[in-house]
């Protein structure tokens, strides 16, 4: 069976189907799993491990208006655990998987898309939470400055790809990096389009840094 070889690793799908995830963290697992059945089994596992555990605790008692304080939270915060459904002006790209389409409106080629560098452009979802999210379009043979991360960086590549020390990056690939990692991803001859989301700071360690800091304005 076909699928991708770089997968978001145990701790990540555990927060995810936890629900401890932030809205744009979770777009980019959501849009990892619509590539890869390994990871949708493992999630439909925890998630049945999940409901059973919740099916074993005593409820405690309730203090008076605590179910509707309860209620009037998760009203609240339902959009942040996993990405909402499309709506029904949402995009019918057909090269974006289902869990991204009620993010942008239209095509790829109608999106602002913004300059990042020569051969690299950027486009900002709106996707709540403390990660900013972006769909990225490279040239081929496009070199990312140098850098290494504060806190996390969530990548899934959904056509082409790009490489780094760690390995070739294909469709439905995911890449997580943090602060132990300092890398310098390329694109492959044919281009790569990836969604990543980034949650703290990147930090730039290359010559081009400052630069490249000031243009993606993180
Ligand atoms: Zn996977």
């Amino acid at each position: 069976m076909s699928g991708p070889s770089h997968h978001p690793g145990e701790a990540v799908l555990i927060d995810y189907a936890g629900g401890a995830l932030c809205e744009g963290a979770a777009l980019v697992v959501a849009t990892h799993l619509a590539f890869c059945p390994c990871c949708r089994d493992a999630v439909a596992d925890l998630d049945a491990v999940g409901g059973a555990l919740l099916e074993e605790l005593e409820p405690d008692p309730l203090a008076p208006g605590c179910l509707d304080a309860l209620m009037a939270r998760i009203d609240r915060e339902s959009i942040g655990a996993r990405p909402p459904h499309p709506a029904p002006t949402a995009t019918t790209d057909p090269r974006l998987p289902a869990p991204l389409r009620g993010y942008l409106r239209g095509p790829l080629e109608r999106q602002r898309w913004r300059f990042l560098q020569p051969g690299m452009r950027g486009l900002d979802l709106r996707a709540g939470g403390t990660a900013s999210v972006r769909l990225l379009r490279l040239a081929g043979g496009v070199r990312v400055p140098r850098h290494t991360h504060d806190g996390l960086e969530l990548t899934v590549v959904l056509e082409g790809g790009f490489s780094d020390a760690f390995g070739a990056f294909g469709p439905g690939d995911m890449a997580v990096g943090d602060g132990t990692i300092d890398h310098s991803p390329r694109s492959d001859p044919e281009g790569c389009l990836c969604l990543a989301a980034t949650i703290g700071a990147l930090r730039l360690t290359g010559p081009l840094g400052r630069w490249f800091n000031r243009v993606l304005a993180f």
